[in-house]
């Protein structure tokens, strides 16, 4: 009878701590700013529960990394299974014969339980292995002896279930038939010869331990890296039902403005609730740092660090925030006042201004953390309250706000590119307002407007579309920067004030289908304008043109011998999965071979321009386009195909830096395109030493 009773009360004891943390933990997650993650339709709810099934119960993020992949979904897997040995072992304390209800004696769950009790503690040995043996570089700056802590936690667990169902049988009390328990009949062998008071002995002892355990176990994980066991599943219901290029959309009245109101996150609370539950998700793997451009070039920046540092904030200022808000909105207030600013003190400026917004780390993360969303809170801080930023981006952010373009060139400079040059004849493209019947309209981009190198793309495109009978326009000096490089920079009002114009001047005109050589344009006019109630079809050239070839408008005729490979832009493949376009035109010219890079498609590398970091100085470590270019290089093609125009100046750049020019040539898929449908190569080379 003592034992039931003692049982019941450390139950009752662990289940109020248990409660009382999570109400905190609650509490604290509602200090953040609103975020508003309730999905909006039908399809988006499936969404969400495809999710759930997929990337928790699946584990389907974990399983892309095969043996850490295998040995964490083995630990998940067991811990589910297991709960029903953990409901046995509490039995049992009450009710020595007690059963499960209806499967309690099943066979196949007898097999199943001790499976994955030995399937768990090769699990925990390759973890070990993993952390001791390998030491990948993707656990620098994580907690490892907590990992550990819990992992020799786990094998004991697994231990004494194993050791108290041995027992059971051992007693000739244990439910599961020899055939399907087989490791539990096998250990039961260790018992021979005792006599049963012994091993009833034995048994109440591992029983009590395995319970303890279980109970410890409950209490710790809610103070550990750990507590993604229990918040998973919520940061993955939680996570963004923007599309994933598309940044958060932010409220912006200046005159509604009063003096304690903030744009972007200046401490931790003023990150979003979303952002607050990422750092109890992170389970410190560091996968996001291993895939991160910042981090592989010796930069500050880890993604991994950045969800770590803002969790340990929040968590050391928990209980004065918690105590403050019970009290009331001024007392919350004056511990709001009394935070660090999250820049520097909690994260270096440095560190904020190093992401180039790729999207690796999200694509990576296992439960979902958003990084970008928090990076770009603190930029949009920096910029628009701090007024903080690398000097360099000044001049851009000028640039756009008063010519419409971050080079800072006249509005009428626009439509050079149609001009051809001394070897090329003239193109003749209407404005939008000179051609009503146009099927689509041909956004430029500032790049393929003002950029030497990216005209000569914009042309062979408008070539090639002229050459299929694509009836098309431009908006001529009227197109101004769509915003992206500002939106990512932080200059949300310069974003804004853009998108503002460039929607009333699409609309004006009825634009309907809209066709672009630039992923960033494609991204933001397709993703990120339907925020501010634009919407518009937007194509991207590469997909453009393999649909014009697949339809027979354009034929590549003239055979080019020579290797190709192909840099995905992370706006194009990671951000909007599309990386089938550049792929199929290059596959239809004749003679080409092609060569994959070693990452691409989604596991693309950034060419180091996104995030507006076109615009800023590369002041730490590596080069980020020189990573990228020597991966180019290291593939011996004689092309580096692009589709972007950042990508083309960073890995062209990349090439003359490594005196690589005469190795390879980096072509836009236009380009290439365009010499094999002319027939004789002649672009290319004219397109060369204009
Ligand atoms: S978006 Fe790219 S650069 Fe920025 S933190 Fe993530 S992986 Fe690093
Ligand atoms: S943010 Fe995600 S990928 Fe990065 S360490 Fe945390 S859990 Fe792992």
């Amino acid at each position: 009878m003592l034992q039931p009773i003692v049982m019941s009360l450390l139950v009752a004891v662990t289940l109020a701590l248990f409660a009382r943390r999570v109400r905190e933990l609650v509490e604290l997650l509602r200090l953040g700013a609103p975020d508003d993650r309730v999905p909006k339709t039908v399809r988006a709810w499936l969404r969400k529960a495809a999710d759930e099934v997929t990337v928790v119960l699946g584990q389907r993020k974990l399983l892309q990394w095969s043996i850490p992949g295998v040995m964490h979904s083995i630990i998940f897997w067991g811990f589910i299974v297991l709960l029903t040995t953990i409901i046995q072992a509490f039995g049992a304390i009450y009710d020595h014969s007690f059963r499960l209800p209806a499967i309690g004696g099943n066979g196949v769950l007898g097999a199943l339980q001790d499976t994955f009790i030995w399937l768990v503690l090769l699990g925990v040995l390759i973890a070990f292995a993993i952390r001791r043996v390998q030491q990948p570089g993707r656990f620098r700056g994580s907690h490892l002896t907590q990992a550990e802590i819990i992992l020799v936690w786990i094998a004991a667990i697994m231990v004494l279930i194993l050791g108290s169902r041995a027992a059971e049988a051992a007693l000739g009390n244990f439910p599961y038939p020899h055939g399907w328990a087989y490791l539990t009949w096998a250990a039961a062998g260790a018992f021979a010869g005792q006599s049963r008071g012994v091993i009833r002995a034995v048994e109440t002892v591992l029983l009590w331990w395995h319970d303890l355990l279980v109970l410890g176990f409950l209490i710790y994980i809610t103070y550990s890296k750990h507590l993604h066991i229990l918040t998973a599943v919520f940061n993955v219901a939680a996570t963004s039902t923007r599309p994933k290029g598309a940044l958060a959309p932010m409220h912006i009245d200046l005159e509604e403005m009063s003096e304690t109101d903030r744009l972007g996150a200046a401490k931790v609370t003023d990150l979003s609730w979303k952002a607050l539950l990422d750092g109890y998700t992170c389970t410190e793997c560091g996968r996001c740092q291993s895939q991160c451009p910042a981090w592989n070039t010796g930069k500050p920046l880890s993604p991994k660090l950045l969800v770590m540092d803002i969790r340990d904030d929040l968590f050391a200022h928990a209980d004065a925030l918690i105590a403050a808000k019970r009290k009331g909105e001024q007392a919350f207030q004056e511990a709001y006042e009394a935070l660090h600013p999250l820049n520097p003190d909690v994260i270096e400026d440095e560190v904020i201004w190093d992401c180039t917004t790729c999207g690796a780390c999200v694509q990576a993360c296992p439960v979902n953390i958003e990084h970008i969303d928090s990076i770009v809170a603190m930029r949009r801080n920096l910029v628009m309250m701090e007024s903080r930023f690398p000097r360099e981006m000044q001049s851009a952010l000028q640039a756009m706000e008063t010519t419409g373009n971050p080079w800072g060139q006249p509005p009428q400079a626009r439509t050079e590119w149609t001009r051809g040059t001394s070897r090329q004849e003239p193109l003749q493209i209407p404005h939008i307002s000179e051609a009503p019947d146009a099927e689509v309209l041909l956004w430029v981009g500032c790049a393929g407007a003002y950029d030497d190198r990216n005209k000569h793309v914009v042309y062979a495109f408008a070539k090639l579309m002229q050459l299929a009978g694509v009836r098309f326009a431009t908006l001529g000096a009227d197109e101004n920067c769509n915003g992206d490089p500002a939106r990512r920079m932080g200059a949300e009002y310069i974003w804004q004030m853009l998108a503002r114009q460039a929607i009333e001047q699409l609309n004006e005109h009825g634009v309907r289908t809209i066709v672009t050589t630039c992923p960033h344009c494609f991204n933001t006019l397709f993703n990120e304008y339907p925020q501010l109630g634009g919407r518009y079809e937007v194509i991207h050239h590469t997909e453009f043109l393999a649909r014009l070839v697949r339809e027979g408008r354009l034929t590549p005729t003239a055979a080019r011998d020579e290797t190709i490979t192909y840099h995905d832009p992370c706006y194009l493949a990671r951000h909007n999965d599309l990386y089938e376009g550049a792929r199929a035109v290059i596959g239809a010219i004749p003679m080409a071979s092609y060569k994959e890079l070693h990452r691409h498609g989604h596991s693309t590398f950034c060419c180091g321009a996104g995030g507006g970091r076109m615009w800023m100085e590369e002041r730490m470590g590596r080069k980020v386009n020189i990573e990228r270019t020597d991966e180019a290089l290291a593939s011996a093609s004689d092309t580096l195909a692009v589709g972007c125009p950042f990508c083309n100046i960073m890995l062209s750049d990349g090439i003359t830096e490594r005196h690589a020019d005469s190795n390879m040539k980096v072509r836009d898929v236009a380009q290439i395109l365009l010499e094999s449908v002319e027939g004789d190569g002649a672009v290319a080379s004219r397109g060369e030493s204009d």
